[in-house]
């Protein structure tokens, strides 16, 4: 391709709205454009991109023995109400009307739309296993659309669905998914790890996610490079038992006056002990309105979906000012001793002796508590957040911490909508039964971004070679030049003749603009023609370091041989 018949963009400044690396770079590089919050099109180069990783997601999905289905972006609202999803969906949900008053939705996924397919065409269980799968544009009107292709209103989405006879039978197509996603992001070049996901209903062992590393990401991960582990820090298990205080003999409980003092660090400064005996306590109120007291050793932080899970509350909230007031409760001295309400604590509280917790009086602590001697909280719990250090619940390995992006997700639904929406088969016994489902999806159009993410510098984007959008780049740096075109002519033609993708800068620009443009569209590999071509030589280069090696003209076929 010759950039001068093609179509890139490129700007020197991206709009203020764009924060992150992705969002910044495929639009001054000319991948993207915005049409509208959350909104984006796809220009040339940026296709190429996502043709290529759609490519690499359907050739393992058809070697797993998945089946391509192309569904309806339209879907009825009947379905919806048949699961119940019409309502639980909100705002999110972007509902359409036809001239005759009927309500449709703008797919945001297909549960219902499969699931109502395979109830009307399979009937036996000599249909089954069946996996569908899609690659298609999904909806969702995000409350905040950001970052570009990370969080958008209209995105690409590969979808697929399992179907099958027992849970045996599903588990079993759950593992060769999973087995086929390590496949698809190793290919797609991506530093990846998979995630036991947030323990719902279904539990972590048959849900997964799959997280590209990166610096900006939303996900925070602990993992472990001895064995494997990762999982999210609202998931990770806290291995207490090994983060323990050795015992102690317990002392007498005694009330202290601490004037003005009340943070871990200040208590534990001005009392001289270990910040782990101070025991924090929390006052939150939860979605219903009620108030509970968590119990959490000083050195730890308290996750609240861990909290939110265990209460099975929609949302939780640490008290005000003006609630703890409500509560008759002393902020800033707050304690389990004598308190109104329910007092729970998280495992790290467990087996501590002559522990300090506030005294529910303005500037007092008590010193030397003792659990069940002074109070006994109504349940341990794990409610803290995992952080880098912490044994790895499996091998007990200090785990690493990182940031990732979700790219992936796995997920065993067993029979919800085959239930819901009477999605049955008839067994070898002649009876019928609910057919057991799992979802697979990838986030097509948020691994371009993740891919940008995990992979650029301060000039601009760095490709994993098998998606960049070309695989070799030309450049003629002077154009005025007979020699040097012919050069550059020759080489381009060479390279395409070997089914290379190449791009050919052939553009009548200044050489420093057309080496910001290339290190700002990040296409691996550089083939420069100038000042070089007099005495027959041209220079080779690699976007990921800026190593040049100057190479005979003669000496080029070698190198395209190489590239093929
Ligand atoms: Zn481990």
């Amino acid at each position: 391709m010759r950039a001068s018949q093609y179509f890139i963009p490129t700007m020197k400044e991206a709009p203020a709205e764009a924060e992150v690396p992705s969002h910044i770079y495929l639009l001054r590089a000319g991948y993207i454009r915005k049409l509208a919050a959350g909104i984006y099109e796809y220009l040339p180069l940026g296709l190429r991109v996502l043709r290529k990783i759609e490519n690499i997601i359907r050739k393992h999905m058809d070697e797993a023995g998945a089946l391509e289905v192309l569904l309806p972006i339209l879907t009825p609202s009947e379905l919806w109400q048949e699961t119940g999803r019409w309502e639980v969906y909100g705002k999110e949900l972007f509902r359409v009307q036809d001239r005759k008053g009927r309500w449709f939705a703008l797919g945001p996924t297909h549960e219902e739309t499969i699931t109502d397919l395979v109830r009307k065409n399979i009937r036996s269980y000599k249909d089954l296993p069946k996996n569908f799968y899609q690659i298609q544009t999904k909806f969702r009107d995000e409350a905040r659309p950001r970052y570009g292709l990370i969080r958008g209103r209209e995105f690409i989405m590969k979808d697929a669905y399992s179907f099958d006879v027992s849970e045996e039978m599903a588990v079993k197509s759950y593992e060769i998914m999973k087995e086929t996603y390590h496949k698809i992001f190793s290919e797609l070049g991506l530093d990846f790890l998979m995630v036991e996901a947030d323990v719902g209903a279904i539990g972590g062992k048959y849900s997964h996610e799959f997280v590209v590393k990166a610096a900006n990401g939303e996900a925070h991960i602990v993992y472990c490079e001895n064995c494997g582990y990762a999982a999210n820090v609202e998931a990770a298990k806290y291995e207490f038992e090994l983060d323990k205080l050795p015992p102690e003999e317990p002392k007498p409980l005694e009330k202290v006056y601490t004037p003005g003092v009340s943070s871990v660090e200040e208590v534990a400064k001005f009392l001289g002990v270990d910040p782990k005996k101070i025991v924090k306590t929390l006052v939150y109120i939860l979605d219903d309105g009620s108030a509970v007291a968590v119990l959490i050793r000083g050195d730890r932080e308290l996750n609240e979906t861990k909290l939110i899970n265990y209460f099975k509350a929609l949302d939780a909230h640490l008290a005000s000012s003006e609630e703890l007031e409500k509560l008759g409760i002393v902020e800033g001295f707050v304690g389990p001793i004598g308190l109104d309400i329910p007092v729970y604590a998280d495992i790290s509280v467990k087996d501590l002796h002559n522990f300090v917790v506030g005294a529910n009086e303005k500037d007092y602590h008590y010193i030397n508590v003792n659990i069940p001697r002074d109070f006994e909280p109504v349940e341990f719990v794990d409610f803290s957040t995992a952080r880098e250090g912490d044994p790895c619940p499996v091998c007990k390995s200090p785990l690493k911490e990182t940031t990732g992006l979700e790219v992936g997700h796995i997920f065993l639904l067993g029979t919800k909508y085959s239930e819901a929406m009477k999605a049955y088969f008839v067994d070898k016994d002649g009876r019928e039964k609910p057919i057991i489902m799992g979802c697979y999806g990838i986030g097509v159009s948020r691994l371009m971004a993740a891919a940008v993410e995990q992979n650029h510098d301060e000039n601009g984007i760095i490709w994993p070679e098998n998606i960049a959008p070309f695989k070799l780049q030309i450049l003629a740096l002077n154009t005025k030049d007979k020699n040097v075109m012919d050069i550059a002519e020759n080489v381009y033609k060479k390279a395409k003749s070997k089914g290379i993708e190449v791009l050919f800068d052939d553009r009548d620009i200044s050489p420093g603009a057309k080496f910001k443009d290339a290190d700002l569209i990040g296409i691996p590999y550089r083939i420069v023609v100038g000042r070089g071509a007099k005495n027959g030589k041209v220079e080779f280069q690699k976007r990921a370091n800026s190593e040049k090696k100057e190479i005979e003209i003669e000496k080029v076929d070698e190198i395209l041989d190489e590239l093929v």
